[in-house]
């Protein structure tokens, strides 16, 4: 990278902090037990229910987003239950390794990665499996293969089975099509450092009536991600412990961009952003990782041209032009590279990554006209 050149990070996160938010991470500090606190914490609640279209309670802890999983689970299942998990990839098997941590009886129903899960294998395995399942967990946008679930309908399958319903929505939330209360999510998980444009360490976890129910009953050890306490916290207007007091200050501000441009207006946004690259990506003719038909909006995964080496071309990219591309995950270390064009990432951005793409891509000896990508995606923008 060069001295005087910002990197553009294009990593499914952390995701590029915008200015304003930046300058409201840095002001000074106060007293999580003040009243301005209050006032603040009311603010920020209020429009992440905004976010995850949902009037149930909400829990912002100070972690990252793992640590929102892992208190959905432990918070509303006991050794144990039985438990479903959907998994798609590397963010669907963390939930049935954190189950599994917990002592609850995990069955995992997994998908060839860079395919959706399949709503009829998954019916006919809450049908047949011969058990009561007390969770369901899935991963609403899974961010290692950049595929997107049909959670809606998992969801309708999963209450007609009698079972909670644990969402990981960590890269989905404000970048696709998401309802908590529309379609019956009992826990929802999003985090900071995805959409919300701000760094890591907050998680947000909404927790509907029937899994408030299902708290009562957990017989997990938990402290620190004690959602009853949290919720208890925050009918005070407060958490339990010390909050990341920087963050909060930075997702007021990141909240007030986001309501201001309309959830609706920001997850189109998004899809707008996510056709461009592909359309871009197809003009350079490489192909993409995922199924097309379920291709997330939040990030792309493509895999690189024969005889060349996604982790090279990656660190030309960011030697040579301060772009950051995020390689595979798990089993796919090596396989593919993925843009992601999640949060704070613009239009003239993308077409400057994807320029770079070709010419780096043109040094690794693969034949491609530079230009043709930013072309056919800047025609898709200009639409
Ligand atoms: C980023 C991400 C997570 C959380 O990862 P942390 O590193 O704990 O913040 C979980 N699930 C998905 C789908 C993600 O994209």
């Amino acid at each position: 990278m060069k001295e005087f050149e910002q990197h553009l990070l294009l990593i499914p996160g952390p995701t590029p902090v915008p200015p304003p938010v930046a300058r409201a991470l840095s002001k000074p500090m106060i007293g999580h037990r003040a009243l301005e606190f209050g006032e603040l914490y009311a603010a920020v609640e209020s429009a992440l229910k905004q976010a995850f279209k949902t009037q149930s309670d909400m829990v912002i802890l100070s972690c990252s987003g793992t640590g929102g999983m892992e208190a959905a689970i432990s918070n509303t299942l006991s050794p144990g239950d039985s438990v479903l998990a959907i998994s798609v990839g590397v963010f669907g098997d963390r939930f049935a390794k954190i189950a599994k941590v917990y002592g609850m009886d995990v069955d995992v129903l997994a998908f060839e990665w860079g395919r959706a899960a399949d709503l009829a294998a998954v019916a006919e395995k809450l049908r047949t499996s011969g058990k009561q399942y007390k969770a369901v967990t899935v991963t609403h946008n899974e961010t290692s293969t950049a595929v997107t679930n049909e959670t809606k309908a998992i969801a309708a399958l999963v209450r007609e089975h009698g079972a909670l319903l644990i969402v990981d929505c960590i890269s989905g939330m404000l970048c696709t099509d998401f309802e908590t209360d529309a379609w019956g999510c009992d826990v929802v998980v999003a985090g900071s450092q995805k959409a919300f444009m701000l760094p890591p360490g907050l998680a947000f976890v909404s927790v509907s009536e029937r899994a408030k129910e299902a708290m009562v009953q957990s017989k997990c050890p938990k402290f620190y991600f004690d959602l009853a306490a949290m919720l208890e916290s925050g009918t005070k207007r407060q958490t339990a412990y010390t909050p990341a007091v920087g963050l909060f200050f930075g997702l007021e501000t990141a909240m007030e961009l986001i309501l201001k441009e309309g959830v609706d207006a920001v997850i189109a946004r998004h899809k707008r952003l996510a056709e461009g690259v592909r359309a871009g990506v197809k003009a350079t003719g490489l192909k993409f990782f995922m199924d097309e038909a379920h291709a997330s909006n939040a990030l792309t995964a493509i895999l690189p041209p024969d005889g060349v080496d996604a982790d090279k071309l990656r660190s030309l990219l960011s030697r040579k032009h301060s772009i950051v591309l995020s390689g595979g995950q798990g089993k796919l270390k090596g396989q593919i590279f993925r843009i992601s064009h999640m949060g704070a990432v613009s239009e003239r951005e993308l077409l400057g990554a994807l320029c770079a793409l070709e010419m780096g891509l043109r040094e690794m000896g693969y034949a491609c006209d530079v230009g043709a990508a930013a072309h056919a995606a800047a025609n898709v923008w200009m639409a």
